[in-house]
C-alpha cells in the first residue's frame, strides 16, 4: 500500500473509522464535504469547471475531521487525476503528489522546489463553519486526546 494511505487508514483508525469507506459514508464527512464545497462554489480548483470531487492535500488527523480545510479543493476527475498520477498512469508519491497539487490548485508559475512555506498560501481560504461541524470537530479532537 502507498505510503499515503497507510497514513490514512492509520489516523481514521485513531478518529474511530475503520475504514476510508466507512469515513467517506460518515455524517463528519458530509458535513466538511459540504463546506468545501460552499467555500469553492463547487468549481475545480485546478480549472474552473464543474468539480465532482475533493482533493485531500494531506490526511492528517486534523485534516480528516475537518480542522484542516485549506487541505482539502474541490477538483474536476482531470485535474484530480493530475495530480495523483503521472502521465503513465503510475500512482506518485506524496511528494511529487504534493508539488503537483502546488502546481496545479496554487496556480504556481514556477513549479519546481516549491517550498514548503508555500502552504501558508492557502491559510486565507479557512471556512466559516458553522457551530454544529466545530463541535462535531471539538468533540472529534477531545476524543483523540483521552
Ligand atoms: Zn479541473
Amino acid at each position: 500500500m502507498a505510503e499515503v494511505y497507510l497514513e490514512r487508514k492509520e489516523n481514521l483508525k485513531k478518529i474511530g473509522f475503520k475504514s476510508y469507506q466507512d469515513y467517506l459514508d460518515s455524517k463528519l464527512w458530509k458535513i466538511i464535504r459540504g463546506e468545501v464545497w460552499r467555500r469553492d462554489h463547487g468549481f475545480c480548483r485546478g480549472c474552473g469547471k464543474k468539480g465532482t470531487e475533493i482533493h485531500h492535500y494531506k490526511y492528517s488527523v486534523k485534516a480528516l475531521v475537518g480542522a484542516e480545510p485549506h487541505h482539502l479543493f474541490v477538483v474536476c476527475r482531470d485535474c484530480h487525476s493530475k495530480i495523483e498520477f503521472d502521465e503513465n498512469g503510475n500512482k506518485l508519491d506524496l511528494i511529487d503528489a504534493k508539488r503537483k497539487t502546488l502546481c496545479i490548485i496554487g496556480k504556481l508559475k514556477f513549479c519546481r522546489g516549491v517550498s514548503n512555506s508555500r502552504i501558508g498560501y492557502w491559510h486565507r481560504d479557512q471556512i466559516n463553519m458553522n457551530k454544529k461541524t466545530k463541535d462535531n470537530i471539538y468533540q472529534k479532537l477531545k476524543a483523540l486526546k483521552q
